[in-house]
Order: C-alpha cells, then structure tokens, then sequence
C-alpha cells in the first residue's frame, strides 16, 4: 500500500515525470554527462518501483543531489623542484546508511562528473552490501603515472592536509579506487595521523601491518567471480573451462584472474590503455605472478609482459572485446570501455555474461545491446561491490580492535555477494522484470536508502 508518509506527488503519467525529474536533474549539471548517465540509467530502470509507489520520484530527486561537495586545490613541489598544482574533490553523497563510503581516484581525466557518478553508483552498490556505509567518492586530476614514490607522496599529503577535516572513522572514509593503492594509502593514513593525532579507522585498504584487513586486496576481483558464479549456476553456464576475457590489468583485473583461475576458467587477456596481451591457453598463476610484480612493483605497461612470455601477443590500441569464443566477460578497466560496437562484438563472438569489475564500464548502448541479443549482465554497482564489502569489514575489525582470519573474511565476502546476487534477482522477480539483475540491482539498493531517508525526515 502507498504510503502517506511525507512525499506527495503530482498525477501525470510516470513516464512524463521521469522524464521531467531527468530533465530537472539535467538542467542543474548539464555538463556532468557520466553523472547524467549514471542517473539516467538508475531513472529507468525505477520505473516500476515508481508504477508501484510514485512517491519515490521525490526521494529520487533528493538522493541524486550530493549532501556536500567539497573542493579544493592541492599545490605540491615535483622532484625538480618546480610548484605544481591539482584538483582535489570529495563528495559526501549519501549518508542516509552509515558514515560517507567511497574510494578516492587519481587520474587526469577526473572531474566533478566523474566523481559524482561514480558517488551516486556507490550510494546503491553500499546498500546492496547490507552493511552500514553510506556512499561517497573523491580524488583528483593528479596523474601518478611517470611519477616519482616522493612526488606521490608529496602529493598524497598535500591532498590529505586539506581532506582531513571532513573525515572521520564515522563520519566519511575513503578508500583506493584507479590510481590508489597500497601505496596511496599509506601515505594518506601517515598524514592523517600526524595531524589529528588519531590513530583511527579513516581510510580502508590499509596495509594489514596496521589497521587493513585480509583479502582486502582480492575482494573486488575474488567478489566479481563469486558473483559470476551465482549467476552461472542460475543459469546452466560452467565457469570450469570458460573462456574469459578480462581489460584492465590493475588490482580488480589481476585478482579476477586468480579466482578464475582457483575456478579451472581459462583467462586470456588483460589491458591498459595502450593496448592488450593475449595468453592464447589463458595465464598460469606463474604468468600472473609476473603481472603482479610488473604491474604493483616496477609499476611498467603491460605490453611490457611480451618480454616475460614467448606465447603472449600484444595488440596495441585494441580492446579484448574483439577475441573469438569467449562466454565470460569481466570489464575491469574504466568506465565506458564497452561501446555499442564492442557489446556487438561480444555477443556475436558468443559471449554469454558480462561482469562488471569496473565502474559503469558499459555504456548505456551496450547495455541494450547485451538486451537485445540474450547476453547475461552483471552491473558493477552488485558484481563489483566485494571491494567496498570487505572495506565495510575492515571497519568492523578497526572499531573492535580485531583482525580475522583470510577465511573468516573470505567466507564472509562469498556470503555478502551471494546475497547480493539473490537480492538482485528477488527485487527483479518482485517487480516483474525477472532475470534482469541490472534493474533487480537498482530497485533493491534504492528502496532501502529511499525508505531510510523517509525514515530520518526526508533528509
Ligand atoms: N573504489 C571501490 C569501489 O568502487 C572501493 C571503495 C571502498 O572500498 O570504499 O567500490
């Protein structure tokens, strides 16, 4: 039954006031376009909810707003000596189910748009955890790549002098996401602590020595295959002997292929923004092991890998999505990466599902295309949500002073994606559209964060 319960609404047809709240939303930010697909993408696919109850077009209205935007310049002196300066930005989305959430980006391409997008997706992707985190993200235009260890770390404590005041074990904390790792972090957390003088849970994918929790590293990759794996088993597809395809070739791509691999799946490629490798019988745990070191440690490109294996071709400027008789997907690169023409491509080469390790990394295109031809789809928002999962738990260790053991956090990663998977799938079938995870995926993470923020007084 509607509730009467604060939001009212006016009587139009529902796909008129969709279609009105998009073109509100639009007007404010018209430049923001990743923000606008992002919200775009989440507004259709609530349309049922909205048929059902049209009082969460309001709250919809009020979520897509961020709660707080905080900017601010990071000036840094490079290894010669010269003053450089970028771009810092946190937005505080959401925090109608716990304390901000979200990771940081180092990039050149960032901006407003894209951390707000990358915000408004975490927002659900944390609910759907069914942990206590609200949703946030930030980061900066800065460009680690070609960078010095000293100029980074110049860097992240410049960025962190003027983060730390918004932050707080229970108020906003930040993790890594492209650009910020281990690293990053360590740096982050130093700076920190030497300016509160709190030794305190602020910031997640610590290193374990002090504070970080096991399988953290894995989990966004670990969660992504679990979560490939309920589907499959849904749907009579084996993962053991599956060719997959894999872009990217950071922390999500690399633990990805290792769980694969545990699997007996056979993963063939990995990327970067020049090009990508192929391992025409898949990688060994050997070959990612090489991967690991040349990507985490002498930080090279991974057209680099070709020197390390006679077997490997490389493929500079192309994606993965082109390689022949693959079932399994994994984008783990970056947004937008699949386009329509790539999707096409996909599905003609008998791609079965695509799972999303990255961040909307299927354009809105794509995505009627994976519809069109029957091809599974996995959003990033439920399949890639272990990493922010098992952020949730490093928190919980951090406030009970605690550390648990990798299969205690493993079995509790399985777990969350597992339920993840089945409230996709639950949501969808409730609101008639079975089988489709994507929109199962946003109607289960908005209701809960849309009823809490009726809950706390429309705020
Ligand atoms: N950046 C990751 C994501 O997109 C992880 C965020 C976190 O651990 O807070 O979900």
């Amino acid at each position: 039954m509607a509730s009467t319960r604060f939001p009212s609404c006016t009587k139009t047809p529902i796909d008129e006031q969709i279609q009105k709240l998009y073109d509100r939303v639009k007007a404010r930010d018209p430049e923001q376009k990743e923000f606008l697909q992002a919200f775009g993408e989440i507004l259709w696919t609530l349309k049922p909810v909205f048929e059902k109850d049209p009082k969460y077009i309001k709250v919809l209205e009020t979520i897509a707003e961020p709660e707080r935007v905080i900017t601010f310049r990071v000036p840094w002196i490079d290894d010669a000596g010269v003053q450089q300066v970028n771009r810092g930005y946190r937005v505080q989305f959401s925090s109608a189910l716990g304390p901000y959430k979200g990771g940081l980006r180092l990039h050149p391409s960032v901006h407003l748009g894209i951390i707000k997008f990358l915000g408004f997706e975490q927002i659900l992707k944390n609910s759907l955890t069914g942990l206590p985190l609200g949703g946030g993200k930030g980061g900066s235009d800065f460009d680690p790549k070609g960078k010095s260890d000293n100029e980074v770390m110049k860097f992240c404590q410049s960025f962190m002098t003027a983060l730390y005041k918004h932050i707080g074990a229970d108020v906003d904390v930040p993790a890594g996401d492209i650009g910020v790792g281990g690293r990053e972090i360590g740096f982050l957390y130093g700076q920190y602590k030497r300016i509160t003088g709190q030794f305190e849970g602020v910031l997640t994918g610590k290193h374990t020595r002090w504070g970080g929790s096991l399988i953290r590293s894995e989990a966004t990759g670990y969660g992504a295959v679990y979560f490939a794996e309920n589907w499959a088993a849904d749907n009579s597809l084996p993962i053991k002997g599956a060719r997959c395809l894999i872009s990217g070739s950071g922390n999500v791509a690399q633990y990805t292929v290792e769980k694969l691999l545990h699997l007996g799946a056979i993963p063939l490629t990995l990327s970067d923004s020049s090009g990508y490798v192929l391992e025409p019988n898949g990688f060994t745990q050997d070959q990612l092991e090489k991967i690991m070191e040349l990507k985490n440690v002498t930080r090279g490109r991974i057209s680099d890998y070709c020197k390390m294996s006679s077997t490997a071709q490389f493929f500079a400027g192309k994606k993965p999505w082109e390689v022949k008789n693959c079932v399994l997907a994994f984008p783990s690169a970056t947004q937008n990466e699949i386009d329509e023409n790539d999707a096409t491509q996909l599905a003609a080469n008998g791609c079965r599902l695509v799972v999303e390790g990255a961040n909307m990394p299927s354009s809105n295109e794509a995505i009627e295309v994976y519809k069109k031809k029957g091809v599974g789809f996995c959003p990033g928002k439920a399949a890639n949500a272990g990493g922010v999962a098992v952020s949730g738990l490093e928190m919980s260790q951090n406030s009970s002073r605690t550390s648990w053991s990798r299969e205690e956090v493993d079995a509790r990663l399985k777990q969350i994606m597992k339920h993840i998977y089945t409230s996709c799938k639950n949501a969808s079938e409730e609101y008639g559209v079975k089988g489709d995870i994507q929109s199962g995926a946003n109607i289960a993470g908005f209701l809960k964060v849309a009823d809490s923020v009726i809950d706390q007084g429309c705020v």
